[in-house]
């Protein structure tokens, strides 16, 4: 699954301001802190909470986070870095909480519970979001977009190890990635296996990192992806692109990118499914006499038939003329909805002609 954004976490807008996001982490802090809410899920919301604070209260890794997502953070930075300088202790000491309660520190909370981003793991999924015009969501298009993701670091092979150099085998766990701790109450033992916290369940450690990706294997960068866009698409569309996400953290799967298509708004055109709906004028003789009236279409103006006696709202359906479909043969049709205009302005010519009208009764 999907990590997800920081700002949504934390529900603040992409810009607010450092003292708005402290603010509000303050506010789900207190409502979230283990010691105080004992729900099952509070906990894991906490580490949640405080991850995207850690992320955003700081300026670099804002930035980094902003420019390259999940990804960004993860290439740049290790759990503890992520948690380093944070002032968790004064904000949590505001409210009334230490890490009391079993949490020495907040390093306690985040490294000895899931072991972050470590181990075999498949690469984060990614979603894109595409803006199209109407005509594009209609007709289909290639485009190419840009998509921040992780790639595996090239200067170590995404061992994390500086060149000439290569990853141990972990002396606390011996490579395992777990350590086992074994309490003794009564008669009773309790084991409990925890992911090692000196290789945070990788199993080895890194003496030298590679200087380009700081030992975690893997870099931002801003990948060119083609795209092929079907025809008949419509907003909420989704693409998937299998393994065009995250490169894995190690051995595993690239994660897959999710584009999400956004259709926007149409001067003209309003779409309903796959027919489009257009208002198009008419004048007020035309609408008594009938005639050719032309009216717009996705492929261009073309022209219809009014007949005589034509009132406003009524409708006229051009076959086949609307948004091609999805997965489909087919194509909708448009439908003109015409308005009769009463003239505003007349000059002096037509204004005696239509005093004639009146005085013939209309
Ligand atoms: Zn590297
Ligand atoms: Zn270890």
């Amino acid at each position: 699954m999907s990590k997800r954004d920081y700002y949504d976490i934390l529900g603040v807008p992409r810009n607010a301001a450092k003292e708005e996001i402290k603010n509000q982490y303050r506010k789900l802090a207190l409502k979230y802190h283990p010691d105080r809410n004992k729900s099952p899920d509070a906990e894991e919301r906490f580490k949640e909470i405080s991850e995207a604070y850690a992320i955003l209260s700081d300026d670099d890794k804002r930035v980094q986070y902003d420019r390259f997502g999940h990804a960004g953070i993860d290439s740049r930075y290790s759990a503890e870095d992520i948690f380093r300088g944070v002032d968790f202790d004064e904000i949590l000491r505001d409210i009334g909480f230490g890490f009391g309660g079993g949490f020495g520190s907040i390093f306690d909370l985040f490294l000895g519970g899931r072991g972050r981003a470590h181990g075999p793991t498949q690469g984060q999924d990614l979603r894109y979001d595409l803006e199209i015009s109407l005509e594009q969501a209609s007709s289909g298009l290639a485009t190419e977009i840009e998509v921040p993701r992780s790639e595996r670091c090239s200067e170590c092979n995404g061992t994390g190890a500086k060149p000439g150099t290569s990853p141990k085998k972990c002396p606390d766990c011996g490579g395992k990635g777990q350590i086992q701790h074994v309490q003794v109450s009564g008669f009773m033992h309790f084991a409990r296996i925890e992911p090692c916290r000196k290789c945070h369940g990788r199993g080895t450690v890194i003496e030298k990192p590679c200087p380009v990706c700081h030992g975690n294997g893997i870099v931002g960068r801003a990948r060119r992806i083609n795209l092929k866009i079907p025809a008949g698409v419509d907003t909420g569309s989704q693409l998937v692109m299998r393994g065009e996400g995250d490169a894995p953290n190690g051995d595993g799967r690239r994660g897959d990118l999710y584009v999400v298509v956004h259709v926007r708004s149409h001067d003209i055109f309003q779409r309903e499914g796959s027919d489009l709906i257009c208002r198009v004028d008419l004048g007020f003789s035309k609408a008594a006499l009938g005639g050719e009236l032309e009216v717009p279409t996705l492929d261009g103006p073309a022209k219809i038939m009014v007949p005589p006696g034509t009132q406003s709202g009524a409708t006229f359906r051009l076959r086949k003329k609307g948004m091609l479909m999805l997965r489909e043969s087919g194509r909708g049709d448009e439908l003109v909805v015409v308005q009769v205009k009463t003239p505003t302005r007349l000059t002096a010519r037509q204004r005696d002609l239509v005093e004639q009208l009146l005085r013939e009764g209309l």
